[in-house]
């Protein structure tokens, strides 16, 4: 029934780690296979450049297609997922944010995991960037805590502020950051996104340093899009590629965003998150979550998710409405 309703609305699969033994949250080898096989068996899998390609080319979306992206370009996709789709023949979109592979720079949300796992005790109490931050012992439970409450802190600031921020917390805790990325959070090479691109894996852009877009000024935006297109061109070749938002919550793009993606010839672009929407904005097409939670795989794989919005839209907004047209 979902299949029937959903059959011309893509579903587009959110991931960003892959692990072995399984991580809460992260995919593991074992259930990214049952989930990769189980698409292959019952949907169309794209990539995302070639689900628009296809749109553009008959005027509507293929039938029972489904999309499988990777966010960030850690090395754990090269080493769990790639030999799986490879496996079963499916293809998938990647989004590099170039100066991590470039090696420049970590995900700033890892620099506050790497602070954490050093953390047994907090010796004084002390005021940063407006957060305060409490002295006492730090056990699993205190690290997780923190955790949250110090990536929440960095996404509400500006980009700068938030490197101020993270920066502040090592110096405060007297820690200081490698040189070069811990292998637990390092990126893929452009030899291995090579090999990828030549089976059939997309590689998109996902900016330059990974910031909120809708947090940086409008030359600070445009330069991220466009150089990330300008480094994943001279190392991957000129091709059609599509964007993702980085975080890609509402407040992390605003109305310049997909107009300056357009711009840069992405053919389309994605956020971290599904509702009613689905993908009919070229520029800002939802996602639906996947990683090691089955049930909310089937949900989101089945079409069942994005149906709970449209029904949950239409009731919300017309009370009375009913339903006479399927979308
Ligand atoms: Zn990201």
């Amino acid at each position: 029934m979902a299949k029937h309703i959903c059959k011309h609305q893509p579903r587009i699969l959110m991931y960003h780690r892959f692990s072995n033994p399984p991580v809460t949250g992260w995919a593991s080898p074992d259930y990214f296979d049952r989930q990769v096989k189980y698409i292959k068996d019952r949907y169309n899998p794209y990539s995302l450049v070639e689900l628009l390609q296809y749109q553009r080319e008959f005027g509507k979306m293929p039938p029972h297609a489904v999309v499988i992206t990777v966010d960030d370009g850690y090395r754990d996709f090269y080493d769990y997922a790639f030999p799986i789709l490879r496996k079963y023949n499916v293809p998938a979109t990647l989004f590099a944010t170039t100066g991590f592979i470039d090696g420049r720079l970590w995900l700033w949300p890892d620099k506050i995991t790497w602070i954490l796992e050093r953390l047994n005790y907090i010796p004084n109490d002390f005021l940063i960037n407006s957060l305060k931050v409490k002295s006492g012992p730090v056990d699993d439970n205190g690290r997780r805590e923190l955790w949250k409450q110090w990536v929440a802190h960095a996404l509400l600031v500006s980009d700068e502020e938030k490197h101020v921020f993270i920066r502040g917390l090592a110096d405060r805790l007297g820690l200081v950051f490698p040189d070069s990325i811990p292998g637990a959070f390092a990126p893929l090479s452009w030899n291995q996104l090579h090999e990828m691109q030549a089976f059939g894996i997309e590689i998109g852009g996902h900016t330059v340093t990974h910031p909120s877009l809708g947090r940086v000024s409008p030359a600070q935006a445009r330069s991220e899009i466009f150089g990330c297109r300008d480094v994943l061109k001279e190392h991957l070749g000129e091709r059609e590629r599509t964007f993702c938002y980085p975080n890609g919550q509402p407040s992390d793009f605003n109305d310049l965003l997909p107009e300056l993606v357009r711009e840069a010839g992405f053919l389309g672009a994605v956020t971290a998150f599904p509702d009613a929407v689905g993908t009919r904005d070229r520029y800002l097409m939802r996602r639906h979550v996947s990683g090691d939670d089955m049930f909310q795989f089937h949900k989101a794989v089945s079409g069942v998710e994005w149906l709970g919005h449209v029904l949950r839209r239409e009731y919300l907004l017309k009370p009375s409405y009913i339903a006479d047209e399927a979308e």
